[in-house]
C-alpha cells in the first residue's frame, strides 16, 4: 500500500458506538441520542421543503447556511459573521485542525474525552499530545503556557459527564497559546456555558451539535462560534455545500422552536436527576452529571460485567475501551421508562 500516507497506513481509525440494525428492540443508551423526537415543526419544516413532488430537491441548498447563521447568531447572542454550520459538529473540529494544526505540529486534548480528536489530529499527520484529570477534575500537567496549535476541551465532559468550573476554563484560555476550542456538544444540559469567552479571548472557540440536545443526530448538524477571522478561514477549508436543503431547513425549524427544547432538555436533566440518585442508593459511585448521561460505576467496579448482563436484556450502553474506565459504564439518560427498566436490570445484575 505504498500509495497511502504512512500516517493514514498506520492510523487505526475511529469506531463509533454501536448501531444495532433493530433499534427499535433496544433501549439504546450508548450513544448520548436524545431519547424524544425533534419538534414537530422540524418534520413539518422537512415536507415543507421537499414539497409534493420533489422537485426543490434539483438545487443546490445555500452554500454559506446564510438563514441559519442569522437564526443561530440572534439565539446565541453574536453577529453571524461569528457563527459556522457544519455538517455535524465532527466537521467543524475537523476543519479546526485542518486550519490550524500543520504536520508535526501540537493538538492537544483531555484524556479521557472524546478521541475522535486524536483521530483528526493523526489524519493531518498533527502530534498528539493527551492530558489527564485530576481527582479535582482539573487538568494534570497542563503546561503553564500551552505552545500548541489547538487544545480541545470537552466540557461537559464526555465519557465522564462532568462540566469544567468557569473560572477554570477562563485560566485555560488565558494560557493556551494555540486555539482553545471548548467542545460545548453537551452544553444544553448544564448549568453554564463558556460563549462569554467567546467575547473575551480571541483564540476561543465554542463548538455545539444538534444531536443531543436538539434530537437531529440523523440530520448532521452542528455549528461553531469564534471570531470572524477563524470563522472565514473555516469557510475556505469546507466543503462548499455542508449541509443540504433538508438539514437547513430542520435546523432553522428546531432553533425557532426554543419552548420544545427547553422542555426535551428539562425533560432529561429531571430524569438524570432522578436516575443518579436511585444509582447511588443501589451503591453505585456516580459522578455528578452534566450532560445526558451518567457515569457510574458498580460496587464491584467491574463494567464489563454489567454491560453483559445489560446486553443480555437488550440494554445498550457504552462501555469504553480504555483500561482506565473498565471500572464503569457510560448511559444515556433516555426516557423515564426506559431508565426504570434498566435500573430494575441493574438491581437484577447487582
Ligand atoms: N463532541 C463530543 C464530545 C461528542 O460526544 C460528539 C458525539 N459523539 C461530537 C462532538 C460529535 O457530534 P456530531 O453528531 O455533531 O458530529
Amino acid at each position: 500500500m505504498t500509495f497511502l500516507r504512512p500516517n493514514i497506513a498506520a492510523m487505526s481509525g475511529y469506531v463509533p458506538g454501536f448501531q444495532p440494525d433493530d433499534i427499535a428492540s433496544w433501549i439504546k443508551l450508548n450513544t448520548n441520542e436524545n431519547p424524544y423526537p425533534p419538534s414537530p415543526k422540524v418534520v413539518e419544516a422537512i415536507l415543507a421543503e421537499v414539497g409534493s413532488d420533489g422537485a426543490s430537491l434539483r438545487a443546490y441548498p445555500s452554500a454559506s447556511s446564510q438563514r441559519l447563521r442569522e437564526v443561530a447568531g440572534e439565539l446565541y447572542g453574536f453577529d453571524p459573521s461569528w457563527i459556522i454550520m457544519a455538517n455535524g459538529s465532527d466537521e467543524v473540529l475537523n476543519n479546526l485542525i485542518r486550519a490550524c494544526a500543520g504536520e508535526g505540529q501540537e493538538v492537544g486534548y483531555v484524556h479521557p474525552s472524546y478521541s475522535y480528536y486524536s483521530t483528526l489530529a493523526e489524519i493531518q499527520g498533527a502530534v498528539v499530545c493527551t492530558y489527564g484529570l485530576s481527582e479535582a477534575f482539573k487538568i494534570e500537567a497542563f503546561p503553564e503556557y500551552f505552545n500548541g496549535k489547538v487544545f480541545f476541551l470537552t466540557t461537559p465532559n464526555s465519557p465522564l459527564g462532568f462540566s469544567f468550573a468557569p473560572a477554570y476554563i477562563e485560566e485555560l484560555a488565558q494560557n493556551c497559546g494555540g486555539l482553545l476550542v471548548i467542545d460545548e456538544a453537551y452544553a444544553d444540559f448544564a448549568d453554564w456555558n463558556a460563549l462569554e469567552l467567546v467575547k473575551k479571548y480571541e483564540n476561543v472557540v465554542v463548538t455545539r451539535t444538534f444531536s443531543k440536545s436538539y434530537a437531529l443526530a440523523g440530520m448532521r448538524l452542528g455549528l461553531a462560534i469564534a471570531r470572524p477571522g477563524i470563522i472565514a478561514a473555516l469557510d475556505k477549508i469546507r466543503d462548499h455545500y455542508n449541509l443540504d436543503r433538508l438539514a437547513q431547513a430542520a435546523c432553522v425549524a428546531a432553533l425557532q422552536d426554543q419552548p420544545y427544547f427547553r422542555e426535551s432538555c428539562r425533560r432529561i436533566v429531571e430524569t438524570r436527576t432522578w436516575f443518579s440518585g436511585e444509582l447511588a442508593a443501589i451503591g453505585y459511585t456516580v459522578i455528578p452529571s452534566q450532560a445526558n448521561f451518567v457515569f457510574a460505576s458498580p460496587p464491584d467496579k467491574n463494567g464489563k460485567r454489567v454491560y453483559d448482563g445489560l446486553y443480555e436484556r437488550k440494554i445498550l450502553v457504552r462501555l469504553l475501551s480504555d483500561p482506565l474506565l473498565a471500572h464503569g459504564l457510560r448511559i444515556s439518560i433516555g426516557t423515564r421508562e426506559e431508565m426504570e427498566t434498566t435500573l430494575a436490570a441493574l438491581k437484577e445484575l447487582g
